[in-house]
C-alpha cells in the first residue's frame, strides 16, 4: 500500500480575542492511494479544520502534512496553489457552483485554469457529466436545477481534471437521505474506477458506511480508526 497523505503531529490553535481554541491536538495518521476516508465526528470536532490543513486551505499551527510525499505545510502560496491545481479536487456541502455559467462551462473550469485546449475541455466535461448523469442538463444553470443535480455538477467540476485528491466536506449535507446515497454512490464510483483518493467530512454515520476507512474525531483528537489494515508486505 502507498501512502498518498501523511498527517504528522498536526495542531491548529484559532486565538479569538484572549482565548485560545485548540481545534485539533497532535493528530497523526496516513491515508493509502485509493482510499475512500472519512472524517467522522459530531459538530465542532475538528473534522474541517482538520480536512482544510490537509487541503493547503488553512495554515497548521505546527506539525507537517504530507501529500505525495510533498511537505505542503512549507510550500509558500505559489507553490501550494499549483500544487492544489495538479493534484486536488474539492467538493463544497454548498456546491460553490457560478450562478451565471452552465453546467457546462462551470465544470469546464478546472480545465481553463490548466489552459487546456477548447476542443479537450468540451470533450472531458461532457464525458464526465455523462458518469454524474447530466448529459442531458449541460446547458442548464445552478438555478434551473434541484441541490441533488447541483451536486452532481459539482462532483463533475472536481473530478473532470483527474485530480489524485479529492476532498469532500459534508458534500451531502443540504441533500435527503435519499439522494445523499445517489451522490455517494457517484462519488465512490468515480474514485474506484480510477484509484482517485476521496478525504470526506461527514457528520453522518450512514454516509461514513461507503468509506473503507474511517476516522473518528472527538474535540480535536483520534478516537480510532477503523479499517486501519496492516501492511501486507510484512
Ligand atoms: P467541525 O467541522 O467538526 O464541525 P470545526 O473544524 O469547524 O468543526 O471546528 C472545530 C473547533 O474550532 C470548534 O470549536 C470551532 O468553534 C473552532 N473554530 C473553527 N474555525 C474557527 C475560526 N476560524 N476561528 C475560531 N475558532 C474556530
Ligand atoms: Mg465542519
Amino acid at each position: 500500500m502507498e501512502a498518498i497523505i501523511e498527517v504528522k503531529n498536526a495542531t491548529k490553535i484559532y486565538r479569538v480575542g484572549t482565548e485560545k481554541i485548540v481545534a485539533l491536538d497532535n493528530v497523526s495518521f496516513t491515508i493509502n492511494k485509493g482510499d475512500f476516508c472519512c472524517l467522522l465526528g459530531s459538530s465542532g470536532s475538528g473534522k474541517s479544520t482538520l480536512l482544510n490543513i490537509m487541503a493547503g486551505i488553512e495554515k497548521i499551527t505546527s506539525g507537517d502534512i504530507f501529500i505525495k510525499g510533498k511537505k505542503i505545510t512549507k510550500m509558500g502560496e505559489h507553490q501550494l496553489a499549483k500544487f492544489r491545481q495538479k493534484y486536488l479536487g474539492f467538493v463544497f456541502q454548498s456546491y460553490n457552483l457560478i450562478n451565471s455559467l452552465t453546467a457546462l462551462e462551470n465544470v469546464e473550469l478546472p480545465l481553463v485554469f490548466k489552459e487546456e485546449p477548447k476542443k479537450i475541455r468540451l470533450k472531458k466535461s461532457k464525458e464526465i457529466l455523462g458518469k454524474v448523469g447530466l448529459e442531458k442538463r449541460l446547458k442548464h444553470k445552478p438555478s434551473q436545477m434541484s441541490g441533488g443535480q447541483q451536486q452532481r455538477v459539482g462532483i463533475a467540476r472536481a473530478f473532470v481534471a483527474n485530480p489524485e485528491v479529492v476532498f469532500a466536506d459534508e458534500p451531502t449535507g443540504n441533500l435527503d437521505s435519499k439522494t445523499a446515497k445517489e451522490i455517494m454512490g457517484i462519488i465512490k464510483q468515480i474514485a474506484e474506477e480510477r484509484n482517485q483518493t476521496i478525504v470526506m467530512v461527514t457528520h453522518d454515520i450512514e454516509i461514513a458506511k461507503f468509506a473503507n476507512k474511517v476516522i473518528h474525531i472527538h474535540d480535536g483528537h483520534i478516537e480510532r480508526i477503523e479499517g486501519e489494515q496492516l501492511n501486507e508486505e510484512n
